[in-house]
């Protein structure tokens, strides 16, 4: 009965009707009482406290105060404008209360020499503080009025104000809506949780949501519900890796043969760092089972994620499968074949590479040699994922810097086998493991933690670009030493044109401060053809030119060790990631390396924070953590294909710790009854089977 009366359409709660009810469904989402308990406020303005005059502050807060009006007069300024302008008591001190509108209803409902109640934003003006359109009510009305100390204040949209559907009359229908219902929200987690979480019940919870008579009670019902919310999610999530793990055929590498072996006795370019070693091995446990393998493979930049994909390939190879490598732009692409050609080499495999602009006579041959499996490692960008594009085997997809592809794309590498190849999915956008857990709960992770011994960190300093000329200085003299140094400029789609402008103008402005024939410079940008783009890389990869300035076409990947110098313009417009990921382009060869971040002297906060973070660590995931707060997990780099979590209370950044908390608990949960079976789970499972019904986890990760 209860759930019958929780699916009764909005309209017929007492207070709404037809036309309300289209507004809410319209403006806020809300079809039925169920959805309106689950509204939840976004904020509560703390009326549990009243404040003396003089302990008031200058910094816009709400406060309430106990006092009366002595005084109400009404004070010309400017041309025609008038204010009503009351004089407030307490014994403390004295303030005015100003009305801009209103006045004469106003002044005909204040009631002088009345104790009465207060309430507004505070702001001083001179040595008097004010409030201007305060609420007041008599103190014997404050003292009757039913409602909570704690006042919840709900989202709201500018249809619903101008329709009169206010904050009150949300609160009302709240009011009405428990009046209907009360009592009858179902325990949904189990009792065990509840105690050994001291959680309380959904029914408390939901009540002081809502109708809060104190902070303490709130910040359980919110805790409650934050744990709830994120622990369903849990269970959906783990519960679909299971499924897939058990569900998902792969190709089992039960060998680890020749190819591996003499690349690893007699081949190996360096000693592998521990974390590289331990992650080789989780690929490899992975892969030697009868499941498909979903892995993404984290490690901060120049961590040396190259070396471990290759090895993995390797793997494929010795059991008879092919492997190819996607890479997100025809440049890394360009680079990871020179590279991996070498290693390849050292073992006799057969490597090629495809791209968009592969001439057709090419092409053919590797389409051939690709199907009748003469060809082991193919590297390549999106060209790969084309329909014509047939393996005899593929055993093993490595997909680099993931950020660059989406979800769909991974599953057209699919498609391409009736057994899925594995998949090793690589980024170097550390995202916080927690939040990874959640994002991505169908792709098990490992992590490189650890860079190659001998790097030294890099230097990063912030400079306005006042400073210019010294920082220039400080090239020349780099440059005096050998060194290379890249320029990068912004460019945002938003703005492209002007973007390219700034490019175009600051490489003639360089070109003029570094002329030649003491100095070349390279330009690279995204609307040059392939060819020459790879022509001016390849000059300055060759130390043909001192100076590379570009767009963040760089930012990914590019591996040029003699590079030590990166100065990022205009710095304040880049997010805190793509920061990181460009610094990483230098500090990879043997030399001190500088990253210089040149911004204006008009910095928003969170630009300042963004700078105040790269001077201080090197550290990615550090980084990555200030970013998340900073930006929301909605806007994190590499988290932008599969889209925000769609949650109704929780927040990802702020509830990490419940997010964790919840995560243990479904696991251990499942670990001991999978199919949700027991009796005391009988209620969990009917709200998860409710849930997955109508809403799959792909809808909050849309
Ligand atoms: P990323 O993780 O950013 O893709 P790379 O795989 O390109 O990093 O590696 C960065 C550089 O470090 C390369 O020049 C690579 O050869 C080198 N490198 C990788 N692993 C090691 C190691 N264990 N010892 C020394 N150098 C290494
Ligand atoms: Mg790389």
């Amino acid at each position: 009965m209860q759930q019958n009366l929780l699916l009764t359409p909005i309209e017929f709660l007492k207070g709404v009707g037809p036309n309300r009810g289209e507004l809410l469904r319209k403006e806020l989402g809300i079809y039925k009482y169920s959805d309106l308990v689950n509204f939840f406020p976004n904020r509560y303005i703390d009326r549990t406290r009243y404040y003396k005059i003089n302990e008031l502050q200058n910094n816009g807060a709400e406060v309430q105060i106990i006092g009366k009006i002595i005084n109400i007069k009404t004070v010309e300024f400017g041309k025609n404008q008038k204010r009503l302008v009351a004089i407030f008591v307490d014994d403390t001190g004295q303030m005015e209360l100003v009305w801009f509108q209103g006045h004469k209803w106003i002044r005909e409902s204040l009631k002088v020499n009345e104790v009465c109640v207060i309430f507004g934003k505070c702001t001083s003006f001179g040595n008097m503080f004010n409030m201007a359109h305060p609420e007041i009510e008599l103190m014997a009305e404050h003292k009757q009025s039913l409602r909570s100390a704690m006042q919840p204040v709900y989202p709201s949209t500018e249809t619903l104000t101008n329709r009169g559907v206010s904050n009150k009359v949300i609160n009302k229908m709240m009011q009405q809506l428990f009046i209907e219902t009360q009592t009858l929200f179902i325990e949904t987690l189990p009792d065990y949780l509840i105690s050994e979480l001291k959680l309380i019940s959904k029914k408390e919870a939901l009540f002081n949501i809502h109708f809060p008579k104190s902070p303490e009670i709130l910040a359980k019902a919110k805790f409650r519900l934050i744990f709830e919310e994120l622990f369903f999610i849990q269970l959906q999530l783990i519960t679909k890796n299971l499924i897939q793990k058990h569900k998902i055929k792969g190709h089992p590498f039960t060998k680890v043969g020749e190819y591996f072996n003499d690349f690893y006795q007699n081949h190996l370019p360096f000693e592998l760092t521990n974390a590289q070693k331990r992650v080789i091995k989780e690929i490899r446990n992975d892969m030697g089972s009868n499941a498909q393998m979903n892995r993404l493979l984290q490690g901060d930049v120049g961590s040396g994620k190259t070396i471990v994909a290759f090895m993995s390939m390797l793997l494929a190879l010795d059991n008879g499968f092919q492997a190819c490598l996607m890479a997100p732009t025809e440049i890394l692409a360009n680079q990871h074949f020179i590279g991996l050609s070498e290693l390849a080499e050292s073992v006799n495999i057969n490597i090629r590479i495809l791209t968009g602009s592969t001439r057709i006579a090419q092409r053919r041959i590797i389409h051939e040699e690709l199907e009748n499996g003469t060809l082991d490692i193919i590297i390549g960008t999106h060209a790969l994922i084309e329909d014509k594009v047939k393996f005899k085997n593929l055993g093993l997809a490595v997909i680099d810097e993931q950020h660059r592809f989406g979800v769909e794309q991974r599953s057209k590498l699919w498609k391409k086998n009736t057994i899925p190849p594995h998949v090793l999915v690589m980024t170097a956008t550390p995202i916080p493991r927690t939040l990874a857990m959640s994002l991505y709960g169908d792709l098990d992770i490992s992590v490189i933690d650890e860079l190659p011994p001998g790097r030294k960190p890099i230097q990063t300093v912030h400079r306005f670009d006042s400073n210019r000329l010294k920082v220039w200085k400080f090239l020349r003299d780099e440059i005096a030493l050998g060194r290379q140094i890249y320029i990068v400029y912004p460019l945002i789609q938003e703005s492209e044109k002007m973007d390219y402008k700034d490019l175009m103008d600051g490489y003639e402005s360089i070109s003029r401060d570094f002329p030649l024939p003491q100095y070349s410079i390279s330009i690279l940008h995204g609307k040059m053809k392939p060819a020459d783009k790879d022509a001016e890389m390849k000059r300055f990869s060759e130390g043909k030119t001192n100076i590379m300035v570009a767009t963040t076409v760089i930012e990914v990947g590019v591996n040029v060790p003699n590079a030590s110098v990166m100065i990022i313009e205009s710095a304040e417009r880049f997010g805190l990631s793509q920061l990181h990921q460009l610094r990483g382009r230098v500090g990879r060869g043997a030399e001190q390396s500088y990253c210089i971040l040149m911004t204006s002297h008009k910095m928003s906060n969170d630009s300042k924070t963004r700078m105040e973070t790269m001077v201080r660590t090197n550290d990615g995931f550090e980084i990555a953590e200030v970013d998340l707060k900073l930006r929301g997990p909605g806007n994190l780099m590499g988290t932008q294909q599969s889209g925000v979590l769609n949650l109704q209370i929780a927040d990802l950044v702020r509830d990490r710790d419940t997010l964790a908390l919840a995560r243990n608990y479904a696991m251990k949960l499942l670990k001991e009854d999978a199919a949700m079976q027991k009796p005391e789970h009988a209620s969990l499972r009917a709200v998860y089977i409710e849930m997955t019904k109508k809403k799959n986890i792909w809808n909050y990760i849309s």
